[in-house]
């Protein structure tokens, strides 16, 4: 039995095993893909301290590393059920059951589909959610990228390395990214913006070839062509197997206090599932870590 089971290798479950680990307590990290979560899709990483630019999967391997010279196990594979009240805790694998006194949930959340015409028959063909992955195929074409976050701008502006020009599509007239990435974008002679438009089907033949909007100021539809659809409108939780568990919010995000602890004694969360503020590498981080103390406090307590 381990005394930690950390669901989830981005970096709220790297910086628990972290803590996990240097308090002694027998940890294992649960993750279906690669050490780092969304960091491996991000190259250039300019706002986690200590670094003026990291790339995304450099970083993700020093944690990952940090994690196995303090004795930190890690198992390939998703968490498909769980049974969390009392003690132990049981988390299913696949074919294997794990028992740990202590949880904490780190198996933050997916990019939301636009659910548009086209999506589906493209991706991979035109079609993404990740320019960190695929902005190489697009050398000299033009993109467009929906979405007015930090991550519709901050992806469309890494795209202009590759692309001839990049296009967002907004459905609002202004943008929800923060100030410093607007400049950048308003100031990158490669940037273009289509404002209060909806993208409303993805066209192409083999690959895409265009997409058809709406201005929703007077409903008219234009039909704008380029070569790639980079999607950035949001996220969703991975916490589909908590459904029933009574810790999630109405839009599936985990409930925590101060401490990281969910209502279930022994069971806290940590970064992007967890109903936060913010969604950044030092704030998933920052919350492993608190939540790794939490648990280690509950262990000691039984
Ligand atoms: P976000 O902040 O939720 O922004 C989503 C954007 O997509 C909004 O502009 C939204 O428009 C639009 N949108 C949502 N659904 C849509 C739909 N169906 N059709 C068209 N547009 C749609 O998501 P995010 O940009 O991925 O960021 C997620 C979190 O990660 C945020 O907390 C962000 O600060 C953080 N993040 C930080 C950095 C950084 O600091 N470097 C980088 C990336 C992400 P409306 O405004 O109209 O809803």
């Amino acid at each position: 039995m381990y005394d930690l089971a950390i669901i989830g290798g981005g970096p709220a479950g790297l910086a628990a095993g972290l803590y996990g680990a240097r308090s002694n307590l027998r940890t294992v990290i649960i993750e279906r893909g690669l050490p780092g979560g969304q960091m491996q899709n991000t190259l250039d990483i300019e706002n986690y301290p200590g670094f003026k630019h990291v790339l995304g999967p450099d970083l993700s391997n020093h944690m990952y590393q940090q994690t196995l010279e303090l004795g930190v196990e890690w198992k390939t594979g998703e968490v498909t059920e769980v049974r969390l009240d009392g003690q132990p805790k049981l988390l299913r694998v696949g074919k294997d059951e794990i028992e740990a006194k202590a949880v904490i949930i780190a198996s933050g959340a997916l990019p939301k589909y636009l659910d548009v015409p086209g999506e589906k028959e493209f991706q991979g063909r035109g079609v993404s959610y990740c320019a960190t992955c695929d902005g190489a195929f697009f050398r000299g074409k033009h993109v467009f990228v929906v979405g007015g976050g930090d991550s519709a701008v901050e992806e469309g502006l890494f795209l202009t390395n590759h692309a001839e020009s990049v296009t967002v599509i907004h459905r609002r007239d202004t943008l929800k990214a923060q100030p410093y990435l607007q400049e950048r974008a308003f100031k990158n002679p490669k940037m273009k913006f289509v404002w209060d438009s909806a993208v409303e089907e993805i066209l192409g033949d083999t690959k895409v070839t265009g997409v058809r909007v709406r201005n929703l100021k007077d409903d008219t539809t234009t039909v704008l062509e380029g070569d790639g659809v980079f999607i950035y409108i949001g996220f969703y939780p991975n916490s589909g197997f908590l459904k029933g568990t009574g810790i999630l919010n109405d839009q599936g995000y985990v409930i925590t206090d101060a401490k990281m602890a969910t209502t279930i004694p022994g069971v806290f969360a940590a970064g992007d599932v967890r109903d936060t503020p913010l969604r950044q590498i030092i704030t998933a981080s920052s919350d492993g870590a608190l939540a790794a103390m939490s648990a280690f406090q509950y262990i000691e307590s039984l």
